[in-house]
């Protein structure tokens, strides 16, 4: 293993180089499903890889190409460790021309488009294998990093790619932001998407009311049960997020539907609330329901013994980090492992807070600290 004080003390002499690799990261937009920019940025951070790694690969995805490197392991056929991250954000092309990656006075605070979720962690991992490199380290196990670029719209193709290269993983480890503080997340609750469509039968609401049945009748006591339902199950959360429907007041409306947003932090709440939203029982005879499930994380319940996560507030220890767990609520790539019960913390990311906002910042200094750890825990006897 890579001794600790000697990666931390080489990662602190990297700052700039590091400052300007997540300059010319950030300055690549990656709005998710534009898949031009997507190319530009897997060729830019293929090339940052390239001098560890020994492949890296873009299995094509329909809003571009993703990336997956691979690098060796000290013991060629134990299982991998898994990174996950991400290279696209929630911000449209053009919005670094207004805000462009600035550091501050401080000398630390990093602000600009995506700098923290997840530019920084992408830089983290370059930094990561450099140290491992330059210290003659090498990873004790197959280490495979895989950047999708539809995360923020949740993942519709790159989870099959975030499933298919967890099998056999012995580990995960999430390059998501940490909760405030870097506290790692060992938990995640689980979100799904349902939209909720009502056929009624329209009518004129005045002469000929009992023929029709209102579509708009019918949502509103879906959306009361399920609401009922919700407030019944532990730690569930339910919001309805868009409701259309109807034509004029005058007429009994012959179709509504809503798009409704569900949280679950168990896969037991997980089960009953996905079960509600999915097999609604008409209240009108004449009603037709249907239920379209449009995306959907399942439940990563958060287990106190997490021996990985153990293992790397202990690793944090010399690098001076005093590191500490919680659950986040909200859902990402490793709620898929972390349900398949492999052991997967995230929030491996540096620290720094705003994530999706103009106000979203990160710390250099937490960077190199992270890279550190990374390094650390990949080349961990
Ligand atoms: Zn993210």
């Amino acid at each position: 293993m890579s001794d600790p004080a000697e990666l931390l003390a080489l990662a602190r002499t990297r700052g700039d180089a590091c400052l300007e690799r997540w300059e010319r990261l950030v300055a690549l937009e990656t709005p998710s499903g534009d898949a031009d920019l997507a190319a530009v940025f897997g060729k830019e951070l293929a090339a940052g890889l390239a001098p560890t790694a020994d492949r890296v690969e873009h299995p094509p995805g329909p809003g571009g190409d993703h990336l997956v490197a691979h690098w060796p392991g000290r013991s060629a056929d134990a299982g991998h460790v898994l990174l996950v991250a991400h290279s696209d954000t929630v911000f449209p092309a053009g919005t670094v021309a207004g805000r462009p990656f600035t550091l501050a006075e401080d000398g630390d605070t990093v602000t600009g488009p995506g700098v923290f979720d997840m530019k920084g962690s992408l830089v983290a991992v370059e930094l990561a294998m450099d140290l491992l490199a330059r210290t003659g380290g090498a990873p004790s196990r197959p280490v495979r990093l895989l950047v999708v670029n539809d995360e923020e719209i949740g993942s519709p193709d790159g989870s099959r790619l975030v499933a298919a290269h967890a099998d056999g993983a012995v580990a995960v480890l999430g390059l998501e932001p940490p909760l405030p503080g870097g506290v790692l997340k060992t938990g995640r609750r689980g979100v799904a998407r349902i939209r909720l469509s009502v056929r009624g039968v329209g009518a004129h609401a005045g002469l000929d009311a009992a023929q029709g049945v209102s579509a708009i009748d019918e949502l509103v006591d879906q959306l009361a049960a399920l609401r009922a339902v919700a407030a019944g199950l532990p730690d569930a959360a339910l919001n309805v997020g868009t409701v259309s429907g109807g034509t004029r007041a005058n007429v009994v409306a012959e179709h509504a539907e809503a798009e409704i947003g569900l949280r679950y932090a168990t896969p037991e709440t997980e089960q009953a609330l996905l079960a509600a939203a999915r097999e609604p029982r008409a209240v009108r005879p004449r009603a037709v329901l249907s239920a379209r499930t449009l995306s959907h994380r399942p439940a990563w319940a958060r287990d106190p013994e997490n021996p990985l996560a153990a293992e790397l507030v202990a690793l944090g220890g010399p690098l001076g980090l005093d590191l500490s767990c919680g659950t986040s609520g909200g859902a990402g790539d490793t709620n898929l492992t972390g349900a398949l019960g492999i052991p997967t913390v995230d929030g491996l990311g540096p620290d720094g807070a705003g994530a999706h906002s103009e106000d979203e910042w990160a710390s250099l200094s937490s960077l190199l600290t992270r890279g550190a750890l990374l390094a650390s825990y990949l080349s961990r006897d």
